[in-house]
C-alpha cells in the first residue's frame, strides 16, 4: 500500500491568495462600474532590462545554430554567470565570495525551501513572524514541527517581528541550530542593521549554527549604511548561506534566475560532531536533482551585470521606489504607523483593527487590493502589506483613492 508523507497533513491550507481573489471577484461582481487597483501580491509589472532581452535572443539565436548550439550546462551554473555574479554583488562590494561558491538555480523559492533537506530532521529551528511563508512549510513538510496549535507549529521557535523590536527579531535566548533570517523583509519590509547582523553571526557561530540569510530584496536597498550581503559582516562564511534572486531588480519573476551563496568555510556537524563542508551537500544535491537553468536565460542574466544592464536594473528599482515613496507619502498623511518603503517595495501597515476588516474597507470604499497582514503569520494580524509593483499611475490613483476614503 502507497503510502503518504502524513507532515503533509499538518500544513495549513494556504488560503490567503485565493481568499482575496475570491473577496476582489464577489466585490467586481457587486459593483461592474468600479475598476479595482492591485497592490497586493509581489509579482513585477514592467517588462525585462534591454540588455537582457538583447543578450535572450543572441543565445536563442545561438541554440538555432548547429555549430554553437548547447545542451546540458554545467548543475551550478555557467562559469560566466557564476564570475560575473561574485565580482559584481560580492567582490565590488568589499565582500569575500568566490565564484564557485556560487549555485545558479531557476529561483529562491526553491532554493530557500530545498536546502533544509541537508539538516537533520530533529534540529531545532528558528523561524520569524511574519515570513515568506515557503521556510515555514518546507519544515513541516520534512518532518520538523509538531501539529498546528493555536496559529503555530509546535516545535518552531517563531522570531517575533513587531513594532516593538522595529521588526527586526531579537536573539534567542535558547540555543537555535537553523536559522532564517530575510532582508528587506518580506512582508514587513524592515531592514536589519550591520550591529544587528554582527550580533546574529556572533549568536551562530556561538551556537555552531547555521544562517540562513535571504536577500531577495537587496537591490532594494538605499541607505548605503546598512548591509546588502551578510559576507560584509564579520565571521559570517562560516555560518551563513545567502539567497539572491533576479526576479525583483531585474524582472526575472516569469524568466528565472536566482542564485545561492554556499562558503567553502561554511561547516554542519554529525550526530558524532564530525564537521562537514555545507558547500560540499549542496553541490551534491544540487547535481543530483536539478540539471542547470537554460542557456539564453542564464545569458539574459549574465547582461543583467554589463554596463547597460546595470543602468537599466537601477532605473527599473527606482521606478518602483518611487511607487514606494508614493505610497509611504499618502501613509504618513493619513497618520498610520507603517514600516518599509525606504529600502524595501513593501509597506507594512499597522492599524487597530483585523486585517481581513482593513482589506474589505480599502476594497469596498477606495477599490484597492492590498494583503492582508494575517496571512504571514499570527504576528501580522493588524497589518495589511501594500506592494510597489505596479504602474506610477495606478499608485498614485490608488493612493488618491486611499487619501479620500480613510483620510
Ligand atoms: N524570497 C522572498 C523573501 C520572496 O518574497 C520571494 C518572492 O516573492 C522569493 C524568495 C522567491 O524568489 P524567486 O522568484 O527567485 O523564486
Amino acid at each position: 500500500m502507497i503510502r503518504i508523507n502524513e507532515h503533509y497533513l499538518k500544513l495549513q491550507a494556504s488560503y490567503l491568495f485565493s481568499d482575496i481573489a475570491r473577496r476582489v471577484s464577489s466585490f467586481q461582481e457587486a459593483n461592474p462600474d468600479r475598476e479595482v487597483i492591485r497592490l497586493g501580491i509581489g509579482d513585477v509589472t514592467r517588462a525585462l532590462p534591454q540588455a537582457c532581452i538583447d543578450a535572450f535572443h543572441r543565445a536563442v539565436d545561438e541554440m538555432a545554430d548547429e555549430a554553437k548550439f548547447r545542451g546540458y550546462g554545467p548543475e551550478q551554473g555557467y562559469q560566466f554567470l557564476r564570475e560575473a555574479i561574485a565580482k559584481n554583488d560580492f567582490q565590488a562590494r568589499g565582500a569575500e565570495v568566490a565564484a564557485d561558491e556560487i549555485f545558479v538555480s531557476d529561483g529562491a523559492k526553491c532554493d530557500t525551501g530545498n536546502i533544509q533537506e541537508l539538516f537533520a530532521t530533529d534540529i531545532r529551528v528558528a523561524i520569524p513572524d511574519p515570513v515568506y511563508p515557503v521556510y515555514l512549510d518546507t519544515n513541516v513538510m520534512a518532518g520538523r514541527t509538531g501539529s498546528f496549535v493555536d496559529g503555530r507549529y509546535q516545535g518552531i521557535l517563531y522570531l517575533d517581528s513587531v513594532k516593538e523590536n522595529n521588526y527586526v527579531p531579537d536573539i534567542p535566548k535558547e540555543k537555535i541550530d537553523l536559522i532564517y533570517l530575510c532582508f528587506p523583509n518580506n512582508p514587513t519590509g524592515s531592514t536589519i542593521t550591520r550591529e544587528q547582523l554582527q550580533s546574529w553571526v556572533d549568536y551562530a557561530r556561538d551556537a555552531k549554527a547555521l544562517i540562513l540569510f535571504d536577500a531577495a530584496y537587496e537591490a532594494f536597498i538605499r541607505d548605503d549604511s546598512l548591509p546588502r550581503s551578510i559576507y560584509e559582516i564579520q565571521g559570517a562564511r562560516e555560518v551563513a548561506i545567502e539567497f539572491r534572486s533576479l526576479s525583483k531588480n531585474a524582472g526575472f519573476t516569469g524568466t528565472r534566475c536566482a542564485y545561492t551563496v554556499v562558503p567553502k568555510e561554511c561547516m554542519a556537524y554529525d550526530s558524532q560532531g564530525g564537521k562537514h563542508a555545507v558547500h560540499a551537500l549542496w553541490n551534491r544535491r544540487h547535481c543530483t536533482k536539478f540539471n542547470g537553468v537554460s542557456y539564453p536565460v542564464q545569458k539574459a542574466a549574465e547582461a543583467v551585470y554589463s554596463e547597460e544592464g546595470k543602468r537599466q536594473t537601477r532605473e527599473l528599482v527606482d521606478y518602483y521606489m518611487r511607487n514606494a515613496a508614493l505610497i509611504t507619502r499618502a501613509v504618513d498623511e493619513l497618520g498610520f504607523h507603517y514600516v518599509g518603503g525606504e529600502n524595501s517595495p513593501y509597506v507594512w501597515i499597522g492599524s487597530d483593527r483585523d486585517s481581513w476588516e482593513f482589506f474589505d474597507q480599502l476594497l469596498s470604499e477606495a477599490g484597492v487590493v492590498c494583503t492582508p497582514g494575517a496571512g504571514f503569520g499570527k504576528c501580522g494580524q493588524g497589518y495589511i502589506r501594500l506592494s510597489a509593483f505596479n504602474s506610477h499611475a495606478n499608485v498614485e490613483r490608488a493612493m488618491e483613492r486611499i487619501r479620500r476614503s480613510l483620510g
